[in-house]
């Protein structure tokens, strides 16, 4: 039980490893302690969401004139 417990008892969101991670802290940033990706709040679900989200508002910007 020693070895590598949950230091913080939080986990955070790398998209590289594609898992919750463990994570570093900077001032504007937190890092993967894995592959030193940033990792965000954000799950595999409020990922997909999110990215939704954002192709709706480019397709909406994009979708202009263009035919
Ligand atoms: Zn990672």
């Amino acid at each position: 039980m020693v070895d590598s417990i949950d230091f913080y008892g939080e986990k955070k969101w790398c998209r590289k490893c594609g898992k919750n991670v463990r994570y570093l802290m900077s001032i504007s940033h937190s890092y993967c302690v894995q592959c030193g990706s940033v990792v965000t709040l954000f799950s595999k679900d409020a990922w997909r969401k999110f990215n939704k989200q954002l192709e709706a508002i480019k397709e909406a910007r994009h979708g202009n004139g263009h035919k």
